[in-house]
């Protein structure tokens, strides 16, 4: 359908985003292509050491799924997105091809090892998400390519004893696209997770952020917030990877 009506038909899927642009006529799409009525889109499964969602799953289903739980950043994002109206409708698969900078599951899954399946006229492309997210609001979609999978490698055990194995720090609505801020990750590697060592961190978290002044507080205010939120999600993160449950919402880690 996307061919025969070319540029002039959009996609629908939990209708989110899309809906309230046209609502305010930023988006005037002369078709819409409801994803919704397509079976087999919405599922989670584990398999071979890795979660894949279909695309069409709802912000909802990973909310409440024991299999998503067991990396406790999904269940944290799933949760902590808007009211249980927009968790309802609104898809993983709809979050990352709208790639808004302010959307939650970019961010979130690029801390992650996570990969995209697009489906279009000429086959299949698996594209990893830090390749796919291409800008604010563009992807590497094609225009008759569809979102149909996110697959997220689970990731082994990252802490030994109090040694810290491995880490991924990606800062969200601080930049066009999500930041991945590889000196703050390099600060804790291989490192004991001390004040002096999470401090190195955030200062690290704090150089890498790109925030704007808008309506949500000016760049400098961004900017003390993302010391403050790593801050607290290397301390969460920490006390998970020591075996203890702590619920957050919001504070991703
Ligand atoms: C009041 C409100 C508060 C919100 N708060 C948050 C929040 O706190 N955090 C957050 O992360 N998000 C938030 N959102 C956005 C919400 O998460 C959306 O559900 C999500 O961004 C888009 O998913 P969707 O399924 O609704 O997509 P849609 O709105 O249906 O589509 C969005 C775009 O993606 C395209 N698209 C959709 N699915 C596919 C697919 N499978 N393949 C290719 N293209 C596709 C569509 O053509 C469209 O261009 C909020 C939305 C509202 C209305």
């Amino acid at each position: 359908m996307l061919l025969q009506l070319g540029e002039e038909a959009k996609l629908l899927a939990g209708g989110q985003s899309l809906i309230p642009l046209m609502k305010l006529r930023f988006a005037s799409p002369k078709h819409l292509v409801d994803l919704n009525f397509i079976s087999g889109t919405s599922y989670i499964k584990e398999e071979n050491g890795a979660l894949r969602f279909g695309a069409l799953t709802r912000h909802a289903e990973v909310e409440y799924s024991a299999s998503a739980a067991k990396l406790p950043i999904l269940h944290d994002c799933a949760s902590g997105i808007a009211d249980v109206q927009v968790r309802n409708r609104g898809t993983i698969g709809g979050s990352l091809a709208e790639a808004d900078p302010s959307g939650d599951w970019a961010t979130v899954l690029m801390t992650l090892e996570t990969e995209v399946r697009c489906l279009g006229t000429k086959g299949e492309r698996i594209i990893p998400l830090p390749e796919f997210i291409r800008d604010a609001y563009t992807t590497a979609l094609l225009p008759d390519e569809v979102l149909s999978e996110v697959i997220i490698k689970v990731p082994p055990l990252t802490m030994e004893g109090d040694v810290c194995k491995e880490a991924a720090i990606v800062l969200g609505c601080v930049g066009l696209t999500p930041i991945k801020s590889n000196d703050a990750e390099t600060a804790l590697r291989g490192q004991r997770i001390t004040e002096k060592a999470i401090s190195a961190a955030v200062e690290s978290a704090r150089a890498a952020a790109d925030p704007q002044s808008d309506m949500r507080g000016s760049a400098e205010y961004k900017r003390t917030l993302v010391g403050t939120l790593v801050k607290r999600a290397i301390e969460i993160a920490v006390q998970r990877a020591g075996g203890k449950q702590v619920e957050v919402s919001h504070i991703y880690a």
